[in-house]
């Protein structure tokens, strides 16, 4: 099973390491981050990651609704 990295900070998947690899520390280029932690894990892991990430932004709309009021 293929593995992918994924950055901990932002959940991108656009990592490099860092310095090809001699510093055995990661480079996030989407946010930046530097680091030897990283999240490992499967395609179908990173999809369900996302999903979840989806839903807590929609939970965090409903906990601070924005707009028309209906009362
Ligand atoms: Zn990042």
């Amino acid at each position: 099973m293929k593995r992918i990295l994924v950055c901990p900070v932002c959940k991108s998947k656009d990592l490099e390491l860092d310095a090809g690899g001699y510093t055995g520390k990661y480079y996030c280029k989407n946010c930046g981050y530097i680091g030897s932690y990283v999240l490992e894990m499967t395609e179908g892991e990173y999809r369900q990651l996302i999903e979840g990430e989806e839903i807590e932004k929609k939970k965090d709309d409903k906990i601070k609704p924005k707009g028309v009021r209906e009362d």
